[in-house]
């Protein structure tokens, strides 16, 4: 396993590489905005101005969790065309609005990681939708980004058609932390939804059992139980 000062360095040059091949990429194809259509960013202040904010949630297990804004309009189609569309460039702006959801706390984060996708899933999808919001955040943030710091042991059903009870039993004990990295910090989780945030939950089991002093949350948007595509 290699340290998370050497992961976090690695992942800095790969964000930086991102980050100029995003560059041409612009010159090329120039970004449009998810709500409006206008050329010029992904998701345009006159529509990230319409994105409605969302209180401070309570989830069992962390001790503080943020949501950007409600699962609807702009947010829900950005989300979907970075899960489902291949559309990875949106992980720049949503991770901006995952930096705005944290702007009152003063958490003492070492780590940030995604909620983990099972090796199974990750390998249709060819990347984890969370691990993008995940590294853009800790770029912004100056957090180290460590994707392996909690994984999924067993996979799991989709949530979707689950209530809040079988949501809680489907992921219980679906998630392992390595003790290594996280014991004795603070780490911080991040997924694109919270619906009822039995996912978070079960991440944040697995990371006290492995020693972490304190979890907390942030997802980019905040759902109700009949969303579709608010759980994978
Ligand atoms: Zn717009």
């Amino acid at each position: 396993m290699q340290s998370p000062g050497r992961l976090s360095l690695e992942n800095r040059l790969r964000l930086l590489t991102q980050q100029v091949l995003t560059t041409a990429l612009d010159l090329v194809f120039p970004p449009v905005c998810v709500g409006c259509e206008r050329v010029g960013s992904f998701l345009c202040a006159r529509c990230r101005a319409t994105l409605e904010s969302m209180p401070p949630r309570q989830v069992p297990g962390l001790d503080g969790v943020r949501v950007r804004a409600r699962f609807e309009g702009v947010i829900r189609k950005a989300l979907h065309d970075l899960k489902y569309e291949n559309q990875k460039r949106q992980a720049e702006p949503l991770g901006a609005l995952l930096d705005q959801a944290l702007q009152d706390v003063d958490w003492p984060v070492a780590i940030v990681c995604p909620v983990p996708l099972h090796a199974k899933r990750l390998q249709e999808r060819g990347y984890n939708q969370a691990g993008l919001l995940a590294q853009q955040l800790s770029a912004r943030r100056g957090w180290d980004y460590v994707p392996s710091a909690v994984e999924r042991c067993r996979e799991t059903a989709s949530q979707v058609d689950l209530g809040a009870q079988e949501r809680r039993a489907n992921v219980a004990g679906a998630f392992i932390a390595q003790p290594d990295v996280v014991s004795g910090k603070a780490v911080l989780v991040v997924d694109d939804v919270l619906t009822t945030g039995a996912t978070l939950a079960a991440c944040a089991d697995a990371l006290r059992a492995a020693g972490a002093t304190r979890v907390y949350g942030v997802t980019v948007a905040g759902a109700v139980m009949s969303d579709p595509l608010s759980d994978q």
